[in-house]
Protein backbone atom coordinates (compact mmCIF):
# COMPACT_ATOMS: atom_id res chain seq x y z
CA UNK A 1 0.00 0.00 0.00
CA UNK A 2 3.05 2.21 -0.02
CA UNK A 3 2.40 5.44 -2.45
CA UNK A 4 5.17 5.05 -5.21
CA UNK A 5 3.58 8.16 -8.01
CA UNK A 6 1.22 10.81 -7.36
CA UNK A 7 -0.01 12.68 -10.93
CA UNK A 8 -1.98 15.99 -11.27
CA UNK A 9 -3.03 15.96 -14.80
CA UNK A 10 -4.83 19.39 -16.09
CA UNK A 11 -7.92 18.81 -18.71
CA UNK A 12 -10.84 20.96 -19.69
CA UNK A 13 -13.80 19.94 -21.00
CA UNK A 14 -16.44 22.51 -22.72
CA UNK A 15 -19.80 24.01 -20.68
CA UNK A 16 -23.28 23.55 -22.74
CA UNK A 17 -23.70 27.24 -22.10
CA UNK A 18 -21.54 29.79 -20.34
CA UNK A 19 -21.05 29.85 -16.69
CA UNK A 20 -21.86 33.57 -15.02
CA UNK A 21 -20.86 34.90 -12.38
CA UNK A 22 -20.11 38.28 -10.81
CA UNK A 23 -16.86 38.12 -11.99
CA UNK A 24 -17.22 37.04 -15.46
CA UNK A 25 -18.17 34.23 -17.68
CA UNK A 26 -16.93 30.65 -17.64
CA UNK A 27 -16.64 28.38 -20.58
CA UNK A 28 -14.54 25.46 -20.18
CA UNK A 29 -14.54 22.92 -17.21
CA UNK A 30 -10.64 23.42 -16.05
CA UNK A 31 -9.95 20.86 -13.35
CA UNK A 32 -7.09 18.49 -12.39
CA UNK A 33 -7.40 14.58 -12.02
CA UNK A 34 -5.28 13.14 -9.66
CA UNK A 35 -4.16 9.80 -9.75
CA UNK A 36 -2.01 8.02 -6.70
CA UNK A 37 -0.18 5.06 -7.49
CA UNK A 38 1.21 2.11 -5.57
CA UNK A 39 3.28 -0.44 -5.40
CA UNK A 40 0.58 -2.77 -5.30
CA UNK A 41 0.01 -1.54 -9.29
CA UNK A 42 -3.42 -0.26 -7.85
CA UNK A 43 -4.50 3.74 -9.44
CA UNK A 44 -6.31 5.84 -6.79
CA UNK A 45 -8.27 8.78 -8.73
CA UNK A 46 -10.28 11.88 -7.52
CA UNK A 47 -10.30 15.81 -9.28
CA UNK A 48 -9.63 18.33 -8.03
CA UNK A 49 -11.83 22.07 -9.70
CA UNK A 50 -10.31 25.10 -9.10
CA UNK A 51 -12.44 28.03 -7.89
CA UNK A 52 -10.26 30.92 -8.46
CA UNK A 53 -12.77 33.45 -7.19
CA UNK A 54 -13.12 31.25 -4.09
CA UNK A 55 -9.70 29.65 -2.75
CA UNK A 56 -7.19 31.35 -5.02
CA UNK A 57 -6.36 28.00 -6.71
CA UNK A 58 -5.67 27.87 -10.39
CA UNK A 59 -5.36 24.33 -12.50
CA UNK A 60 -1.53 25.47 -12.16
CA UNK A 61 -1.07 26.25 -8.83
CA UNK A 62 -3.03 23.01 -7.92
CA UNK A 63 -0.33 21.00 -10.35
CA UNK A 64 2.23 23.29 -9.02
CA UNK A 65 1.86 22.37 -5.12
CA UNK A 66 0.80 19.05 -5.87
CA UNK A 67 4.38 18.20 -8.21
CA UNK A 68 7.00 20.44 -6.18
CA UNK A 69 5.42 20.25 -2.37
CA UNK A 70 3.56 17.45 -1.80
CA UNK A 71 4.54 14.57 -3.90
CA UNK A 72 8.39 14.38 -2.65
CA UNK A 73 6.71 13.69 0.48
CA UNK A 74 4.11 11.39 -0.20
CA UNK A 75 6.11 9.09 -2.32
CA UNK A 76 6.58 5.63 0.17
CA UNK A 77 3.96 6.70 2.97
CA UNK A 78 1.38 3.51 3.18
CA UNK A 79 -2.39 4.44 2.27
CA UNK A 80 -3.08 4.28 6.27
CA UNK A 81 -0.75 6.83 7.63
CA UNK A 82 -3.27 9.60 7.05
CA UNK A 83 -2.27 11.47 9.69
CA UNK A 84 1.11 11.92 8.47
CA UNK A 85 -0.34 12.14 4.87
CA UNK A 86 -2.54 15.27 6.06
CA UNK A 87 0.81 16.45 8.29
CA UNK A 88 2.95 16.58 4.70
CA UNK A 89 -0.44 18.27 3.33
CA UNK A 90 -1.04 20.80 5.99
CA UNK A 91 2.34 22.21 5.56
CA UNK A 92 0.75 25.28 3.25
CA UNK A 93 -2.00 27.24 4.75
CA UNK A 94 -4.44 27.01 1.30
CA UNK A 95 -4.50 24.71 -1.48
CA UNK A 96 -8.11 23.24 -0.35
CA UNK A 97 -9.00 21.41 -3.54
CA UNK A 98 -5.60 19.81 -3.95
CA UNK A 99 -5.34 18.81 -0.67
CA UNK A 100 -9.14 17.24 -0.65
CA UNK A 101 -8.07 15.70 -4.41
CA UNK A 102 -4.66 13.59 -2.99
CA UNK A 103 -6.75 12.33 0.15
CA UNK A 104 -9.86 11.67 -1.81
CA UNK A 105 -7.45 9.65 -4.48
CA UNK A 106 -5.56 8.11 -1.58
CA UNK A 107 -8.89 6.66 -0.22
CA UNK A 108 -10.09 5.52 -3.82
CA UNK A 109 -6.90 3.86 -4.00
CA UNK A 110 -7.21 2.07 -0.10
CA UNK A 111 -10.64 0.99 -1.24
CA UNK A 112 -9.69 -0.47 -4.65
CA UNK A 113 -6.56 -2.11 -2.58
CA UNK A 114 -9.04 -3.59 0.15
CA UNK A 115 -11.91 -4.57 -2.55
CA UNK A 116 -14.11 -2.38 -0.69
CA UNK A 117 -16.54 0.91 -1.66
CA UNK A 118 -15.04 3.89 -0.06
CA UNK A 119 -18.94 4.60 0.85
CA UNK A 120 -18.81 1.40 2.96
CA UNK A 121 -15.19 2.28 4.67
CA UNK A 122 -16.84 6.07 5.81
CA UNK A 123 -19.66 4.41 7.43
CA UNK A 124 -22.20 2.45 5.28
CA UNK A 125 -25.36 4.20 6.11
CA UNK A 126 -27.51 4.36 2.45
CA UNK A 127 -26.99 3.37 -1.37
CA UNK A 128 -27.63 6.64 -3.02
CA UNK A 129 -28.81 10.45 -2.01
CA UNK A 130 -31.46 12.48 -3.18
CA UNK A 131 -30.25 15.56 -5.44
CA UNK A 132 -30.98 19.15 -4.80
CA UNK A 133 -30.66 20.90 -8.10
CA UNK A 134 -28.92 24.63 -8.18
CA UNK A 135 -31.00 27.03 -9.92
CA UNK A 136 -28.70 30.17 -11.03
CA UNK A 137 -29.23 33.79 -11.86
CA UNK A 138 -32.02 34.02 -13.63
CA UNK A 139 -35.94 36.07 -14.42
CA UNK A 140 -38.87 34.49 -12.50
CA UNK A 141 -40.03 32.73 -15.92
CA UNK A 142 -36.79 31.34 -16.92
CA UNK A 143 -35.92 30.17 -13.53
CA UNK A 144 -39.30 28.31 -13.54
CA UNK A 145 -38.99 26.98 -16.82
CA UNK A 146 -35.57 25.40 -15.76
CA UNK A 147 -36.93 23.60 -12.19
CA UNK A 148 -39.72 22.24 -14.28
CA UNK A 149 -37.00 20.35 -17.23
CA UNK A 150 -35.11 19.54 -14.56
CA UNK A 151 -38.36 18.00 -12.40
CA UNK A 152 -39.70 16.32 -15.71
CA UNK A 153 -36.42 14.88 -16.83
CA UNK A 154 -34.67 13.35 -13.64
CA UNK A 155 -37.56 13.74 -11.25
CA UNK A 156 -35.41 16.47 -8.84
CA UNK A 157 -37.64 17.41 -6.38
CA UNK A 158 -35.55 19.78 -4.42
CA UNK A 159 -33.97 23.39 -5.73
CA UNK A 160 -31.63 25.68 -4.33
CA UNK A 161 -32.41 29.08 -5.57
CA UNK A 162 -29.01 31.58 -5.97
CA UNK A 163 -30.00 34.81 -4.44
CA UNK A 164 -28.29 37.94 -3.18
CA UNK A 165 -28.72 40.27 -6.36
CA UNK A 166 -31.73 42.56 -5.75
CA UNK A 167 -33.37 41.24 -2.21
CA UNK A 168 -37.23 42.88 -3.31
CA UNK A 169 -37.03 43.87 -7.05
CA UNK A 170 -35.63 40.00 -8.21
CA UNK A 171 -34.62 37.31 -5.82
CA UNK A 172 -37.78 37.50 -3.74
CA UNK A 173 -39.85 37.21 -6.91
CA UNK A 174 -38.21 34.66 -8.45
CA UNK A 175 -39.08 32.68 -5.02
CA UNK A 176 -42.36 33.19 -5.02
CA UNK A 177 -42.33 32.51 -9.16
CA UNK A 178 -40.83 29.03 -8.29
CA UNK A 179 -43.32 28.24 -5.28
CA UNK A 180 -46.12 29.29 -7.44
CA UNK A 181 -45.52 27.25 -10.19
CA UNK A 182 -44.44 23.69 -8.49
CA UNK A 183 -46.46 23.90 -5.63
CA UNK A 184 -45.80 22.59 -2.10
CA UNK A 185 -44.25 19.28 -3.73
CA UNK A 186 -40.80 20.69 -4.05
CA UNK A 187 -38.08 21.83 -1.23
CA UNK A 188 -37.01 25.23 -2.14
CA UNK A 189 -33.97 26.51 0.15
CA UNK A 190 -31.85 30.14 -0.84
CA UNK A 191 -28.01 30.69 -1.54
CA UNK A 192 -26.94 34.34 -1.26
CA UNK A 193 -23.36 33.68 -1.89
CA UNK A 194 -22.72 36.94 1.02
CA UNK A 195 -24.63 39.24 -1.87
CA UNK A 196 -27.33 40.91 1.11
CA UNK A 197 -26.36 42.56 4.24
CA UNK A 198 -27.39 41.27 7.21
CA UNK A 199 -30.66 43.68 7.48
CA UNK A 200 -31.82 42.98 4.18
CA UNK A 201 -31.44 39.18 4.79
CA UNK A 202 -33.96 39.47 7.44
CA UNK A 203 -36.23 41.60 5.63
CA UNK A 204 -36.15 38.75 3.12
CA UNK A 205 -36.53 35.97 4.86
CA UNK A 206 -39.55 37.86 6.62
CA UNK A 207 -40.97 38.62 2.62
CA UNK A 208 -40.66 34.90 1.84
CA UNK A 209 -42.05 33.36 5.10
CA UNK A 210 -45.02 32.42 3.76
CA UNK A 211 -43.23 30.40 1.23
CA UNK A 212 -41.95 27.31 3.46
CA UNK A 213 -38.22 27.98 2.54
CA UNK A 214 -35.94 25.35 3.95
CA UNK A 215 -32.48 26.83 4.34
CA UNK A 216 -30.96 30.13 3.97
CA UNK A 217 -26.76 29.88 3.07
CA UNK A 218 -24.48 32.37 3.37
CA UNK A 219 -26.90 35.37 2.98
CA UNK A 220 -24.37 38.16 4.41
CA UNK A 221 -20.44 38.35 4.69
CA UNK A 222 -18.42 36.32 7.18
CA UNK A 223 -16.65 39.54 8.20
CA UNK A 224 -20.02 40.85 9.21
CA UNK A 225 -19.64 39.13 12.85
CA UNK A 226 -22.35 40.90 15.28
CA UNK A 227 -24.60 41.03 11.70
CA UNK A 228 -24.60 37.36 11.09
CA UNK A 229 -25.47 36.32 14.92
CA UNK A 230 -27.89 39.19 14.86
CA UNK A 231 -29.17 37.36 11.71
CA UNK A 232 -29.36 34.05 13.07
CA UNK A 233 -31.33 34.92 16.34
CA UNK A 234 -34.19 36.33 13.94
CA UNK A 235 -33.96 33.53 11.18
CA UNK A 236 -36.58 31.42 11.01
CA UNK A 237 -34.70 28.47 9.57
CA UNK A 238 -31.37 27.20 10.14
CA UNK A 239 -28.57 29.66 8.45
CA UNK A 240 -25.63 27.42 6.46
CA UNK A 241 -22.11 28.55 6.25
CA UNK A 242 -20.72 27.41 3.11
CA UNK A 243 -17.77 29.88 2.00
CA UNK A 244 -16.38 30.48 5.67
CA UNK A 245 -16.02 27.27 6.63
CA UNK A 246 -13.69 25.36 4.43
CA UNK A 247 -11.86 24.01 7.81
CA UNK A 248 -12.92 21.99 10.90
CA UNK A 249 -11.58 25.34 12.71
CA UNK A 250 -13.61 27.47 10.55
CA UNK A 251 -16.81 25.14 11.04
CA UNK A 252 -16.36 25.87 14.81
CA UNK A 253 -15.47 29.14 15.05
CA UNK A 254 -18.91 30.19 13.38
CA UNK A 255 -21.20 27.86 14.81
CA UNK A 256 -19.24 29.01 18.67
CA UNK A 257 -19.94 32.87 17.70
CA UNK A 258 -23.71 31.99 16.64
CA UNK A 259 -23.02 33.29 12.91
CA UNK A 260 -24.36 30.26 11.45
CA UNK A 261 -26.18 26.92 12.78
CA UNK A 262 -25.97 24.70 9.75
CA UNK A 263 -22.93 23.69 7.70
CA UNK A 264 -22.08 22.92 4.14
CA UNK A 265 -19.93 19.91 4.10
CA UNK A 266 -17.59 19.85 0.02
CA UNK A 267 -15.93 16.92 -0.06
CA UNK A 268 -14.33 19.07 -2.96
CA UNK A 269 -12.25 21.28 -0.29
CA UNK A 270 -12.19 19.38 2.56
CA UNK A 271 -11.50 15.53 0.60
CA UNK A 272 -12.98 12.55 3.04
CA UNK A 273 -10.30 12.87 5.95
CA UNK A 274 -11.41 16.05 6.79
CA UNK A 275 -15.37 16.31 5.92
CA UNK A 276 -15.10 13.15 8.18
CA UNK A 277 -13.70 15.55 10.85
CA UNK A 278 -16.59 18.33 10.05
CA UNK A 279 -19.38 15.59 9.67
CA UNK A 280 -18.23 14.56 13.53
CA UNK A 281 -18.02 17.93 14.56
CA UNK A 282 -21.64 19.29 13.56
CA UNK A 283 -23.05 15.41 14.54
CA UNK A 284 -21.47 16.55 18.08
CA UNK A 285 -22.71 19.70 18.62
CA UNK A 286 -25.78 18.67 16.87
CA UNK A 287 -26.74 21.14 13.90
CA UNK A 288 -27.64 20.16 10.14
CA UNK A 289 -25.52 19.14 7.15
CA UNK A 290 -26.28 19.95 3.41
CA UNK A 291 -23.97 18.32 1.04
CA UNK A 292 -22.42 21.04 -1.20
CA UNK A 293 -21.04 21.51 -4.72
CA UNK A 294 -17.93 23.27 -5.97
CA UNK A 295 -19.36 22.81 -9.81
CA UNK A 296 -17.81 19.28 -9.28
CA UNK A 297 -17.56 16.69 -12.37
CA UNK A 298 -18.64 12.94 -12.52
CA UNK A 299 -15.38 12.48 -10.29
CA UNK A 300 -16.53 14.99 -7.95
CA UNK A 301 -20.00 14.44 -8.10
CA UNK A 302 -19.33 10.76 -7.51
CA UNK A 303 -16.81 11.46 -4.19
CA UNK A 304 -19.92 13.85 -2.92
CA UNK A 305 -22.43 11.05 -2.94
CA UNK A 306 -19.98 8.04 -1.70
CA UNK A 307 -19.49 10.40 1.33
CA UNK A 308 -23.00 11.83 1.76
CA UNK A 309 -24.25 8.45 1.55
CA UNK A 310 -22.20 6.89 4.39
CA UNK A 311 -23.79 8.57 6.95
CA UNK A 312 -27.06 9.47 8.73
CA UNK A 313 -26.79 13.00 9.00
CA UNK A 314 -25.01 14.02 5.43
CA UNK A 315 -28.04 11.69 3.71
CA UNK A 316 -31.15 13.41 5.66
CA UNK A 317 -30.87 15.68 3.10
CA UNK A 318 -30.83 16.24 -0.95
CA UNK A 319 -27.24 16.53 -1.99
CA UNK A 320 -26.34 19.47 -4.26
CA UNK A 321 -25.59 16.74 -7.15
CA UNK A 322 -26.51 17.78 -10.12
CA UNK A 323 -23.56 20.75 -11.71
CA UNK A 324 -21.88 17.86 -13.67
CA UNK A 325 -25.26 18.10 -16.10
CA UNK A 326 -23.64 21.75 -17.45
CA UNK A 327 -20.74 19.84 -18.67
CA UNK A 328 -20.70 18.69 -22.55
CA UNK A 329 -18.54 15.57 -21.96
CA UNK A 330 -16.31 13.82 -18.77
CA UNK A 331 -13.75 11.68 -18.51
CA UNK A 332 -16.09 8.63 -16.84
CA UNK A 333 -16.46 4.87 -18.85
CA UNK A 334 -19.71 4.69 -17.54
CA UNK A 335 -21.29 8.02 -17.23
CA UNK A 336 -23.63 9.51 -13.91
CA UNK A 337 -27.27 9.13 -14.08
CA UNK A 338 -29.68 10.70 -11.88
CA UNK A 339 -33.05 8.83 -11.88
CA UNK A 340 -36.16 9.68 -10.02
CA UNK A 341 -34.65 12.41 -8.38
CA UNK A 342 -31.56 10.46 -6.95
CA UNK A 343 -28.23 9.71 -7.41
CA UNK A 344 -27.13 6.04 -6.61
CA UNK A 345 -23.27 5.71 -5.37
CA UNK A 346 -21.42 3.08 -7.40
CA UNK A 347 -20.93 -0.78 -5.83
CA UNK A 348 -17.72 -1.06 -7.02
CA UNK A 349 -14.50 -0.97 -5.01
CA UNK A 350 -13.16 2.92 -4.46
CA UNK A 351 -15.75 5.13 -5.55
CA UNK A 352 -16.84 3.25 -8.21
CA UNK A 353 -15.62 4.63 -11.31
CA UNK A 354 -13.04 4.62 -13.55
CA UNK A 355 -11.60 7.29 -16.22
CA UNK A 356 -11.90 6.17 -19.63
CA UNK A 357 -8.27 6.78 -21.07
CA UNK A 358 -9.40 8.01 -25.04
CA UNK A 359 -11.53 10.64 -22.89
CA UNK A 360 -8.66 11.69 -20.66
CA UNK A 361 -6.16 11.95 -24.10
CA UNK A 362 -8.86 13.82 -25.88
CA UNK A 363 -9.10 16.03 -22.92
CA UNK A 364 -6.18 16.44 -21.19
CA UNK A 365 -3.96 19.83 -21.81
CA UNK A 366 -0.37 19.12 -20.89
CA UNK A 367 0.30 16.70 -23.76
MG1 LIG B 1 -23.02 28.17 -1.33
Amino acid sequence: MKITAVEAIPFAIPYRKPLRFASGEVHTAEHVLIRVRTEDGVVGIAEAPPRPFTYGETQDSIKAVIDKLFTPELLGLHLLEREVIHGVLGRTVGNPTAKAAVDMAMWDALGRTLGFPVTLLLGGFTDRMRVSHMLGFAEPAAAVAEAERMRDLYGIATFKVKVGRHPYTLDVKVCRALRDALGDAVELYVDGNRGWTASESVQALRAMEDLGLTLAEELCPADDVLGRRWLVSRSPIPVVADESVPTPATVTRELLSGAANAISIKTARTGFTYSQRVHHLCEGVGVEVVMGNQIDGQIGSMCTVAFGAAYRLTSQRAGELSNFLDMTDDLLTEPLEIRDGTLPVRQGAGIGVDVDEDKLTRYRQDT
